[in-house]
């Protein structure tokens, strides 16, 4: 299997590019090349390769395993002997992973390489667990190679990255990629409603609240309203950015740290936001006798006395600014992430969650159990997306 990293076409630069050796340890997912850059200055053509692989699930339970990176010539008239290569290994939520380097990237420098020789990265268990990317950087000079400050200078080009694939770790203790957020949420939409799959089906109907047409696959939380009573409290800011970042902060704060209580998370706060698209209740042309402190946030907080509750835990006063619960997704996160550990008349939602079914969560989420069907749904698509039977602690 050839994977260039680099195709550098010159008559006698030395450039090198690193073939990965393939292995039983993983499989590749996707490769592929971006285009022909052509530089003025030089007559050079550059292609940056991309490669998505996968650890296997025995992989994962291994010691380590080794990737193994051919060195090779790109040009067969590249006549000079050796070169640099460097590669950077990037956690996916910023730990340090390698004790005697105290940053959130690690470089590996390789010094002197020859055509042939054979660079070896070794993953221990806990890298399999928490790189995210492999990336290659490629210096055709030797001048400026090292830097003391661990810093890559300029002059280092970047040539290609190995992304990890999301397949190889489980969601346990780290956090959620953008990407893999925005796949998640497509995925889950994609299985759970219609529109993806107009006309409405038969099976697409059974869901009561499906055919609504303003859903949408790529938007979320985009349906606050913006009429009646309260159309002032639109998402400041909805993006897939904030949406990740917001719900990682909570699943570290409130330890909602595996697979399954995420997974559990997830779909309860799917059918309680209306599928992602409304961190408030809107009916604008009724009041609610609970009214101004209607469901708002990723568990829809309902009740003076909740908004109450939570402002005397966190002295966070949303109490005169509850419309900050619906239009700020960081507080619409905090509200649910409190709710689901300290809110609940019922309980700690993660003692139930982590060997508990929908069935049993869902009445500390939601007293009558609304919707619950849709809820067991959205856990059991979750389940498959999240690849659960990878879990390191699948129960
Ligand atoms: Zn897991």
């Amino acid at each position: 299997m050839a994977i260039n990293f680099y195709d550098y076409v010159s008559s006698y630069d030395f450039v090198p590019f690193a073939e990965l050796q393939s292995n039983d340890d993983f499989k590749v997912i996707s490769s592929k090349k971006s285009s022909l850059i052509s530089t003025a200055i030089k007559e050079v053509y550059k292609k940056k390769s991309e490669v998505t692989i996968e650890f296997k699930p025995e992989t994962i339970k291994k010691e380590k395993t080794i990737l193994k990176f051919k060195l090779q010539k790109a040009h067969q008239y590249a006549s000079d002997p050796d070169g640099y290569l460097r590669y950077k290994l990037t956690a996916v939520n910023g730990q340090v992973f390698v004790s005697n380097h105290n940053k959130k990237e690690v470089e590996h420098d390789l010094g002197v390489k020859r055509y042939d020789d054979i660079v070896e990265i070794v993953f221990s268990k806990n890298l399999m667990q928490s790189v995210k990317y492999i990336d290659f950087y490629y210096k055709e000079n030797s001048d400026d190679w090292f830097d003391f400050k661990g810093n890559l200078p300029a002059s280092w080009e970047h040539c290609g990255r190995v992304t990890i694939g999301a397949g190889s770790t489980c969601y346990c203790n780290r956090d959620f990629t953008e990407e893999e957020m925005r796949e998640i949420v497509k995925e889950l939409k994609e299985n759970t409603f219609y529109s993806a799959k107009d006309p409405i089906t038969k099976e697409n109907k059974q869901y009561p609240i499906t055919n609504l047409p303003y859903h949408s696959i790529n938007k979320i939380f985009h349906r606050n309203g913006n009429s009646g009573k309260f159309k002032n409290e639109e998402v400041i800011d909805n993006s897939f950015k904030t949406f990740t970042k917001s719900l990682n902060t909570i699943f570290t704060k409130y330890e909602i740290n595996t697979c399954r209580l995420k997974i559990h998370f997830l779909s309860q706060i799917y059918i309680e936001t209306l599928f992602f698209s409304q961190t408030i209740e809107t009916d604008n042309n009724y009041t609610k006798r609970y009214d101004p402190y209607r469901g708002r946030g990723f568990i829809h907080l309902t009740w003076e006395g909740n908004y109450k509750k939570y402002k005397k835990d966190n002295n966070v006063d949303i109490v005169s600014n509850y419309s900050s619960v619906a239009k700020d997704l960081f507080v619409a996160a905090d509200t649910a992430g409190w709710y689901w550990r300290k809110g609940s008349s019922k309980g700690d939602i993660n003692k139930v969650a982590n060997r508990g079914t929908v069935e049993e969560v869902t009445p500390y989420v939601n007293a009558l159990s609304f919707n619950l069907k849709e809820r067991k749904d959205a856990f059991n698509i979750l389940i498959k997306i999240l690849k659960y039977e990878n879990c390191n602690n699948k129960k």
